[in-house]
């Protein structure tokens, strides 16, 4: 393995995104290599013994460590200014792993109440099962993030722009509330792209990532990333992961480096057709209320102002009153397919109400403001132009 020709430190995230981590072979191929093994040789037993004592650097097994996986792991390092990462199976394998390697029984979290259903799912089920107890707060008061520590606080976990109707957090604030009582802040950036969003240069500890999303961005393969300091990677997560076994699987952590090299031109195109249409809905006489961070009427323009760099790649809307005007719009819809997946270079349009968020009280989905005419959009690749052209043609049908 003669390592990366290239030094990229001082490069800019466009250059460091097609050259950071390249782990080149003897063989000197352009290409990132694809290392679909298991394991590894040593040239003797004093070279397994050296290396399996952490003596000598070289690789052990896949469960623990792939150089593809390296690789990828590397280059979002150098994306997120993080010092270390872990690749994993999927985003919620990051997301249960940032959070079990390092809590016990007896620990609280805080969590915002408006997440990814399985992110809700770890954090209000999983963990009690466990004896470490949870809190749900409205992520966008800073007061209640205050009034949920107890003495044994000991993470804040939430995304923002949260799923699906895309409110804020403000991530500086609640990172310093988190801060004052030695508490980890652990924010899901995938809503706002790594491009779009640093949380970590606003306070966080551990930023994570499905990369199934925007990431591979073309619907290929599931996977997931932790990044934060090397101590709390290399350590303390690392060990979890080698001995609980989510491991990313080589051929995906291909898949998600070579997503990286385009990353930032397609973020860019996700998020300025997304603007656009959002500014068209908001015009629609059928829509009555668009929810996007980068308009000055989102309620949080303040917050996106200040920590996001563009106002993101989804959109949320309500469409005439009711489930049948939203049904007979997604039903409509010729471009855009019914999925509840998001970050595809295809067009992808969801009812939260009855998939996403079926299994919550129609309360308490009210209060997290989805309702039956709720439609969350992912905006992918396309001409924005034909995009909007269909929205119009299938808002026609249901209003
Ligand atoms: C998709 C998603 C996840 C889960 O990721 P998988 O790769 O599907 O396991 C977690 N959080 C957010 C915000 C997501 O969008």
């Amino acid at each position: 393995m003669a390592g990366n020709d290239k030094k990229t430190e001082g490069w800019r995230p466009a250059t460091q995104l097609v050259h950071e981590g390249t782990l080149r072979s003897q063989f000197g191929e352009t290409s990132e290599a694809i290392f679909l093994n298991s394991g590894y040789v040593y040239e003797n037993a004093e070279e397994a013994e050296a290396r399996f004592k952490g003596e000598a650097d070289g690789y052990v097994y896949s469960r623990y460590a792939n150089p593809t996986v390296s690789m990828f792991e590397r280059r979002m390092c150098a994306l997120e200014g993080a010092e270390a990462a872990r690749g994993t199976a999927s985003g919620m394998a990051a997301v249960a792993a940032s959070m079990l390697c390092h809590l016990k029984a007896g620990d609280h979290v805080v969590a915002g109440r408006a997440l990814f259903g399985s992110c809700l799912y770890i954090v209000e089920d999983l963990l009690p099962r466990y004896g470490i107890t949870s809190t749900l707060v409205d992520g966008g008061d800073l007061g209640a993030w205050e009034a949920a520590v107890t003495p044994n606080t000991k993470a804040f976990f939430f995304e923002t722009p949260t799923n699906p109707v895309l409110e804020l957090v403000d991530i500086e604030a609640v990172a310093r509330v988190a801060k004052s009582c030695g508490a980890l802040t652990i924010v899901d950036n995938v809503f706002a792209t790594p491009l779009g969003q640093r949380p970590m240069a606003l306070g966080a500890d551990i930023v994570v990532y499905s990369a199934t999303k925007h990431i591979d961005g073309q619907g290929r393969c599931l996977g997931g990333v932790v990044l934060g300091p090397q101590d709390f990677i290399d350590e303390t997560l690392h060990t979890f992961l080698k001995h609980t076994g989510p491991s990313l699987s080589p051929f995906n952590a291909w898949v998600l480096l070579k997503g990286l090299e385009t990353l930032p031109l397609r973020v860019a195109r996700h998020c300025e057709s997304a603007a656009r249409i959002a500014d068209f809905l908001a015009d629609r006489p059928g829509v009555t209320r668009v929810h996007y961070p980068g308009r000055a009427d989102h309620p949080q323009h303040a917050i996106a102002k200040k920590q996001m760099a563009f106002g993101g790649p989804l959109v949320a809307f309500e469409v005439g009153k009711t489930k049948a005007d939203a049904f007979t719009f997604l039903n409509a819809l010729q471009i855009f397919s019914i999925s509840n997946n998001l970050g595809d270079a295809k067009s992808l349009a969801t009812h939260p109400a009855t998939t996403t968020h079926q299994r919550l009280t129609p309360e308490t989905r009210a209060d997290l403001g989805i309702f039956d005419n709720t439609i969350r959009i992912s905006v992918g690749l396309e001409d924005a132009g034909d995009l909007e052209a269909d929205l119009d043609q299938a808002l026609a049908k249901a209003t």
